[in-house]
């Protein structure tokens, strides 16, 4: 068990988040929240199976009486769990979002272009966070730093940590402390380097918020779970860390096992009643990630003693140290997602596999997509209705393909590209 950086506690209804509590386990529901039937029904499902929080996305005002029915609906069930609203870009939705659920997740720097107002409003919304008694998440993704930021700090793990601050230092000064803060991104260096640089600002400011710590866009499958567990291993390890999110493209409900692997490795005590037992494999391969994570990003060793050369390619890449296939990135897909992700990410890989030394981005939409996939060659983002766009870099390139051939475009652009 690792001693836990001293931070704050937050409370998010009968949750506590901090040093001197477990590890909290949370995900995301993937499905629409205007379905509250089934975003019911995957929150009772998350809940059985240990998941703390559980996260919910609200991309307009008119989702917000749904998510009023889903948090209703649950509480006459007798399921406490937490909600957490996700918000991106509009404060007025995050605003009215406050009286509803538990804990809000926000990028304050996207709630206007004009960096001003968007202090303006966000201090608008912490005074409405203290009236409810609300917990908050200051959640900054490499990728989506915003204009503003970029230009003034750059692009950088520092930069995400020094952006962070200016959102933290506003909730010191307007004296609100239920606050929680995350700097991921699906790179897992940038991810541990930018929660450390966090951790240190913080602690040199007198007051440590906790952490939410995750890899995003991990992906799926092996490659997924190794990514998360690499990075937030290595950061656990050193005490950083109160929540954490293994972000996986897949069934949410997938995550918590990996998560509460992660919890209770680290964490000091078994984090929930509810647990998922995971296979032999699945414990080796988690096993072997922990272990090796930290000592491979910390290049305290270039190797590693593993016969299964497979488990090694995968931790070694996923530690950036060696790319044996391309590298993915892949978001989990919410309740914004407008076709199969999961199916279509499959396919994107297996038509793909041949390709190296390259960075490909399967995305859920088209709103947080382009912004997200911080560091790809190319990226696979779903419009909705059927239609895809393909993106070189951070330019579209090929716009509304039908989504039956837009994987077959997304190899003929490589190749091309490549044949050059
Ligand atoms: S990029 Fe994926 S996870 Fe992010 S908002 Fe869009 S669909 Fe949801």
């Amino acid at each position: 068990m690792t001693k836990l950086m001293e931070t704050r506690t937050v409370r998010v209804g009968d949750v506590l988040i901090g040093s001197g509590h477990p590890i909290v386990v949370q995900t995301m529901c993937n499905t629409h929240t205007a379905d509250v039937a089934a975003t019911v029904a995957q929150c009772r499902r998350l809940a059985a199976v240990g998941s703390q929080l559980i996260r919910i996305t609200v991309p307009s005002l008119s989702d917000v009486p749904a998510l009023q029915q889903i948090h209703d609906t649950l509480r006459e069930e007798g399921i406490q769990t937490p909600l957490v609203a996700d918000i991106h870009f509009s404060a007025e939705v995050a605003m009215a979002v406050v009286p509803v659920v538990e804990k809000i997740r926000i990028n304050p720097g996207n709630f206007h272009p004009d960096h001003e107002k968007a202090r303006q409003l966000f201090g608008q919304f912490l005074e409405k966070c203290k009236q409810y008694n609300r917990a908050i998440r200051i959640g900054l993704n490499h990728g989506s730093l915003g204009k503003y930021i970029v230009e003034k700090y750059g692009n950088t793990p520092q930069a995400m940590a020094l952006a962070a601050m200016e959102w933290v230092e506003m909730c010191m000064d307007a004296q609100f402390f239920n606050v929680v803060v995350s700097l991921k991104a699906s790179n897992t260096v940038v991810m541990v380097q930018a929660y450390r640089e966090l951790a240190r600002l913080m602690q040199e400011k007198g007051v440590v918020f906790p952490l939410h710590v995750g890899v995003t866009e991990a992906g799926n499958g092996d490659s997924g779970r190794i990514k998360s567990c690499v990075a937030i291993s290595t950061l656990l390890s050193e005490g950083i860390g109160n929540t954490i999110r293994v972000s996986l493209t897949e069934d949410p409900a997938n995550e918590i096992p990996v998560a509460q692997y992660l919890a209770r490795r680290y964490g000091p005590v078994i984090p929930s009643e509810a647990s998922v037992s995971l296979s032999a494999r699945e414990t080796a391969l988690l096993k072997a990630a922990c272990d090796w994570g930290a000592p491979l990003l910390n290049h305290e060793v270039d190797d590693i003693p593993l016969e299964d050369e497979y488990l090694k390619d995968e931790i070694l890449q996923a530690c950036r140290r060696r790319f044996y296939k391309p590298e993915y990135i892949a978001c989990p897909g919410c309740g914004r997602t407008l076709y199969d992700l999961e199916n279509t990410f499959n396919k994107v890989k297996a038509a793909t596999a041949g390709f190296k030394d390259v960075v490909i981005a399967v995305m859920g939409c088209i709103v947080n997509g382009p912004g997200e996939m911080a560091d790809a060659d190319y990226g696979y983002v779903g419009e909705g209705a059927g239609k895809v766009t393909l993106y070189r870099k951070k330019d579209p390139v090929l716009r509304h393909i039908p989504e039956d051939e837009a994987v077959d475009k997304l190899v003929e652009l490589i190749t091309a590209d490549r044949a050059e």
